[in-house]
């Protein structure tokens, strides 16, 4: 990835200038580059390991913060045609870019919102008992028979339907006319963990009551859980943060193809003598005379401002090509300082750009020093980089 950005941004990177024009614009504070074609690569790895399931791709959060068009529309040209969004807002969003595509939302059905989910074509994943009357009402009202899913609660907690409720479900012949089920689903609770005895008791309870209900089809791995083997992967898999290529399992390498990258302008330089200090807080004295390069990235960019250190504390560090460069005390806002005495002055230049996420820094290596997860990294990643989509 960082050779084809090397390519596309025309400006110096790593220790090479590239010749040709800088597609990116000068003035942008910083780069989020997402590689449509590592994308489409990761969505074939997944489909062919579900096969014969069907392969969905979780869209929800503005494709986890990658954002919704491309993303969806790179996937539609791998013949992807069944997405998850997250609320209806999202799902009207996505009509308008795959209008033949099923599109399902994970939060359900809320009090009265059954004409705008039909006015959308959008299925509800029905959480409750009392969502599916809802729909089902709406069905028997308006004399329409429009599917919609039913989610199974198998030891999560968080939606669906008891097991009580879902033979509930099962025994109302009546109710059931009226909410005509596409698809029966459950979430799993710790596919991240492939030795947690909670997936295979929760396989085990979904495959019961699913046989229960006259859904068409079923669906419970979500990316974890596509690697947890194909008694997991029953019709239909549902994968989200592998497509995007983070981390999905605590453990073991991660099978995925990197798909962010992110980098920061250099909007300043300047050097500091020993015994001074810099940033907010006067968190952190320098041990020498320092070269300091101003990043013009922050915390309201999705750079957390834990990464910062300070003279207790080690923070993170940024990539100028292959030279590492720690982080100098907070991280503001719109900005933080890194360490680049000594680096190349070729690299230290005002306008040029430093690596936050990419080659040298896997995105999830950034999320355990943030203390969290790729998941989280990726959907805090704020508006205000220009966004390049590579691959396309
Ligand atoms: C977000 C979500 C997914 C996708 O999960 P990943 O771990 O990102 O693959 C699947 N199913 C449900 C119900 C979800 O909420």
């Amino acid at each position: 990835m960082t050779i084809e950005w090397k390519r596309l941004s025309g400006v110096p990177f790593g220790d090479k200038l590239m010749a040709s024009p800088p597609l990116a614009r000068s003035s942008s504070n910083g780069l989020l580059v997402i590689d449509l074609a590592a994308l489409r690569r990761n969505y074939r790895l997944l489909s062919t390991a579900v096969r014969p399931a069907a392969c969905a791709a979780v869209v929800k959060a503005d494709a986890y913060g990658l954002g919704l068009a491309p993303i969806v529309k790179a996937l539609m040209a791998e013949d992807c045609n069944t997405f998850f969004v997250a609320t209806l807002a999202e799902a009207k969003q996505l009509r308008a870019i795959a209008p033949r595509a099923t599109i399902y939302v994970l939060d359900g059905l809320f009090p009265d919102s059954a004409a705008e989910f039909a006015a959308a074509g959008v299925q509800p994943v029905l959480n409750s008992l009392e969502e599916a009357c809802d729909w089902a009402d709406y069905n028997d009202r308006m004399f329409k028979r429009l599917p919609a899913a039913v989610h199974i609660d198998t030891g999560m907690n968080r939606l669906g339907l008891t097991a009580e409720e879902t033979g509930r479900l099962a025994a109302d012949e009546a109710l059931l006319e009226n909410v005509p089920l596409s698809l029966a689903m459950s979430h799993l609770a710790c596919a991240d963990e492939p030795g947690h005895a909670k997936n295979a008791a929760q396989r085990d309870a979904f495959a019961a009551l699913a046989a229960m209900l006259p859904a068409a089809a079923r669906s419970l791995a979500n990316s974890a859980g596509i690697f947890l083997g194909p008694r997991y992967h029953f019709d239909l898999a549902r994968p989200g943060i592998a497509l995007y290529g983070a981390r999905f399992s605590a453990q073991g390498a991660n099978p995925m193809e990197p798909v962010v990258g992110l980098y920061g302008r250099i909007a300043h330089v300047r050097v500091a003598e020993k015994g001074e200090t810099v940033g907010y807080g006067a968190a952190k004295t320098l041990s020498r005379r320092t070269t300091l390069a101003i990043v013009a990235a922050g915390y309201a960019d999705g750079y957390m401002r834990r990464l910062g250190s300070s003279d207790e504390s080690e923070g993170f560090a940024v990539y100028l090509g292959d030279y590492r460069a720690p982080i100098i005390g907070r991280i503001s806002m719109d900005l933080m300082a890194v360490d680049v005495t000594g680096l190349p002055e070729s690299l230290v230049r005002r306008g040029a750009l430093v690596e936050l996420i990419g080659e040298n820094i896997p995105v999830d290596v950034f999320a355990a020093a943030a203390g969290t997860i790729g998941y989280e990294i990726l959907t805090l990643l704020g508006r205000r980089y220009e966004r390049i989509y590579t691959g396309s």
